[in-house]
């Protein structure tokens, strides 16, 4: 699947179809053509020769799709960064990224003060240089082509197409690297999955609900599905989840055949008797990814939307969003109170490895390594951090460049099974989240000792973690009320991390336990705070 080829020919051949719905506006497949082309011209100009990184800064805005695909046509990968961040972080992954352009179509002044040299393109500079030179280019597509997917320019099979960044133990975020071809590959995969559900081709333009923000792997799954077939996205912000009368308006109105979100954001839903197969007639999949499917969930789905296939899909953005899939039908459910991950997409390799780099048999549970053709070519700028988590491995079921996830699972009768975490990440609402990313900014705040943050899981879903707890050892124990003394570290903590890093709760001591090697004794503070 080449996903710029298909965007071309329907920037060309159906102009006037809505490639992107937020909040009442719109923007058709020419219009996104002909701005991203006005874009790259610019790009181009601005940046001469060099392949160098672009940040696209922003939330839901129709341009921050221009932005994107912009930087596809002229060789420059992505790095998109929502609005929600703080400037904090916001300058560490500009300064990580090295980029020295951000194009900024809403949400410029959150941006903060960046590294020296860095340009901004805000949104009055981009509607100067992404109008078309004359109305009639806007409206009918007629320069689709004009820089064809085939262009010297346009980013090549093997080169990143973006790059984001997640959370990093450190305490600064790591940005991962992915391929042109591996998004292709991941793509195709996907069309052929969603295509036995919803008519692509039909007469009625498909449209495919987008929850995540662009800055979060999951995005990829609708946005591509969309560029490829020609479908209509319509996005969810930040404040719809806040306003949840505006989402359920938002969503009746999309009359969506396609969703794609995080099951937490289909709880949120579901906590509504409104969210069912009368707000949205014509759905027929929901797909879900990054975090546990809770089985409450998907069998709560299946009872609201019997026209709908419930879809449980595995990956980390290492390896381009999913490598599994499930569809979880009545049966699945009725043979697995712990839902599977599904079984491996064609062309990515699942291997369980034990503590020695070994493969396990069957049924055992060890550390899964994905190899295959969507591995990221690694952390960009991070050798290091590459040379930890990336390798070329050789076993007898697989030979070549694979990454370790960190995660622990076993293999069933050709399913995969997800069973937590070997290190300190976890997925909080969809977000990723390293404990010692928290940890490292909570002890550089003034007054602060040391810190531990534990994780809460859920009853019924043990690898569903529900909120974070912080152990705080500060210089000296708070005299008045935990909470005040809770509100004012969360307070300066929200400076430096976004919100969905902040504990939602926290407790002071004297003293935080130690190992005998000197080192934070995780168990003893989660027996303290139990
Ligand atoms: P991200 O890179 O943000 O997509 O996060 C990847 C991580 O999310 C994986 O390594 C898993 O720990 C977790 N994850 C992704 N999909 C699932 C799933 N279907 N079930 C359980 N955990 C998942």
């Amino acid at each position: 699947m080449n996903v710029l080829e298909s965007l071309t020919r329907r920037a060309l051949e159906q102009p006037e179809l809505v490639a992107h719905e937020w909040r009442g506006r719109t923007l058709t497949f020419a219009q996104l053509w002909s701005r991203a082309t006005a874009l790259g011209t610019a790009l181009e100009r601005s940046l001469g020769d060099s392949r160098e990184p672009v940040v696209v800064f922003g939330h839901k805005h129709p341009d921050m799709l221009t932005c994107m695909l912009a930087c596809l046509l002229t060789g420059h990968p992505y790095v998109p960064v929502d609005s929600s961040l703080p400037a904090d972080r916001v300058r560490s992954i500009l300064t990580a990224s090295a980029a020295g352009l951000v194009l900024a179509p809403e949400d410029a002044d959150r941006i903060g003060e960046t590294p020296p040299g860095t340009v901004v393109w805000e949104s009055a500079d981009l509607e100067r240089v992404c109008s078309p030179p004359t109305a009639s280019d806007a409206s009918d597509g007629s320069d689709a082509g004009s820089s064809s997917p085939g262009a010297p320019r346009a980013t090549a099979p093997d080169e990143a197409q973006y790059i984001i960044f997640t959370s990093g133990s450190t305490g600064t975020p790591k940005g991962v690297q992915i391929a042109r071809s591996s998004v292709d590959r991941f793509t195709g995969w996907l069309v052929d999955l969603v295509s036995g559900h919803v008519a692509f081709e039909g007469r009625r333009q498909a449209t495919v609900i987008n929850q995540a923000p662009f800055s979060f792997d999951l995005s990829v799954m609708d946005l591509m599905l969309a560029w490829a077939t020609g479908s209509r996205l319509v996005h969810i912000d930040r404040d719809h989840i806040l306003r949840l009368a505006d989402l359920f308006t938002t969503l009746a109105e999309s009359d969506a055949d396609a969703w794609v979100s995080t099951p937490s954001f289909a709880d949120l839903c579901l906590a509504s008797d409104e969210f069912n197969e009368t707000l949205l007639p014509h759905l027929r999949i929901f797909l879900f990814c990054g975090e546990t499917l809770p089985h409450a969930t998907a069998a709560r789905l299946r009872e609201r939307f019997p026209s709908a296939a419930v879809i449980n899909t595995y990956g980390p953005t290492e390896s381009t969003v999913a490598v599994t899939s499930i569809k979880v039908d009545e049966q699945v459910l009725r043979d697995h109170p712990t839902l599977p991950v599904g079984a491996t997409k064609p062309g990515s390799v699942i291997l369980i490895l034990g503590p020695d780099g070994s493969p396990l048999p069957e049924g055992e549970k060890g550390e899964i390594v994905i190899g295959g053709d969507t591995v990221s070519m690694g952390y960009y700028r991070r050798d290091d951090l590459t040379e930890r988590a990336f390798a070329r491995i050789d076993t007898p079921a697989y030979t070549g460049w694979a990454y370790r996830t960190g995660d622990a699972g076993f293999q069933r009768d050709g399913q995969l099974f997800f069973a937590g975490r070997l290190d300190f990440q976890v997925k909080l609402h969809g977000y990723r989240i390293e404990i010692e990313d928290i940890e490292a900014n909570l002890r550089e705040l003034p007054g602060v000792l040391q810190a531990v943050v534990v994780p809460r899981y859920a009853v019924d879903s043990p690898t569903t973690v529900t909120s974070l707890h912080a152990v705080v050892q500060p210089t000296e124990l708070p005299t008045g009320s935990t909470l005040s003394a809770t509100v004012a570290l969360k307070r300066v903590l929200r400076e430096r991390l976004p919100d969905y890093m902040i504990p939602k709760t926290m407790s002071f001591v004297a003293e935080i336990p130690m190992t005998p090697n000197g080192k934070a004794d995780r168990a003893a503070v989660a027996a303290m705070t139990a």
